[in-house]
């Protein structure tokens, strides 16, 4: 909802003075009541504002946003990932690409044994390649992929809002879903991946009101 810069003055008065009376908050804004009294109706209707009578108005908040907002971060990527299509770094430009269309997926990560994640490769990183003429079919993605450690990634307790935040930030498509390796220190293991898709799916399913 479109609030005017008169009712956000309203509500910022209400927050710092709250409980406080119409009358009141007419004064400090150096308006009437009745020229005050139709922004409070609207505030009030729309559950930002609460009026008791004789204590005056008191913030509430925007009940909607904060419980949509605490969904997303209660929502945990370990509950949302899919399933990460890998190969391996000797992999060949084209085999990557034949990989692409029949996993239907835009990016790949690339692990070494025991998954570890060395490098991710997205489409333009495949393109880059055929634009510079390449042999697809002899080079090996290695030479295309982004590189650990410049690699952004969430683990399965990261919450589906971080998640989406870090692929805005990032610009990127797709974010490995990784847990420390059992056998090799320091290094990742990927388990999963969440993307572009993966939120649009979780807004889709809120916006019907299903049960997630
Ligand atoms: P596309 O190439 O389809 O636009 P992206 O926007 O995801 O896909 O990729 C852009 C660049 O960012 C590519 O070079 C890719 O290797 C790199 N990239 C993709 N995902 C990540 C990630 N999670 N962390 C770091 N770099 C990434």
């Amino acid at each position: 909802m479109d609030l005017s810069k008169r009712q956000e003055q309203i509500i910022a008065i209400v927050r710092e003075n709250g409980p406080i009376t119409g009358e009141k908050i007419a004064e400090l804004l150096n308006f009437t009541r009745a020229t005050l009294r139709p922004d409070l109706t609207v505030l009030t209707l729309s559950g930002i504002l609460d009026a008791r009578p004789r204590v005056g108005y008191f913030y509430v908040g925007n009940q909607t946003s904060s419980v949509f907002g605490e969904l997303l971060r209660k929502s945990l990527v370990r509950d949302y990932k899919s399933v990460p299509i890998v190969v391996n770094e000797q992999t060949t430009a084209y085999d990557a690409t034949v990989t692409m269309f029949l996993e239907d997926v835009g990016t790949l990560f690339v692990v070494r044994d025991a998954g570890i994640l060395c490098g991710v490769l997205s489409r333009k990183d495949l393109l880059k390649l055929a634009i510079g003429q390449t042999a697809l079919k002899e080079v090996p993605i290695s030479i295309a992929m982004t590189r650990m450690p410049n690699i952004y990634t969430v683990t399965p307790e990261t919450s589906i809002y971080d998640a989406g935040k870090l692929l805005i930030h990032a610009q990127v498509d797709s974010l490995p879903v990784v847990v420390p390796s059992e056998s090799a220190n320091g290094q990742w293991e990927v388990v999963g991946r969440v993307t572009k898709t993966t939120i649009t799916r979780l807004f889709v399913e809120l916006g019907e009101s299903k049960q997630v």
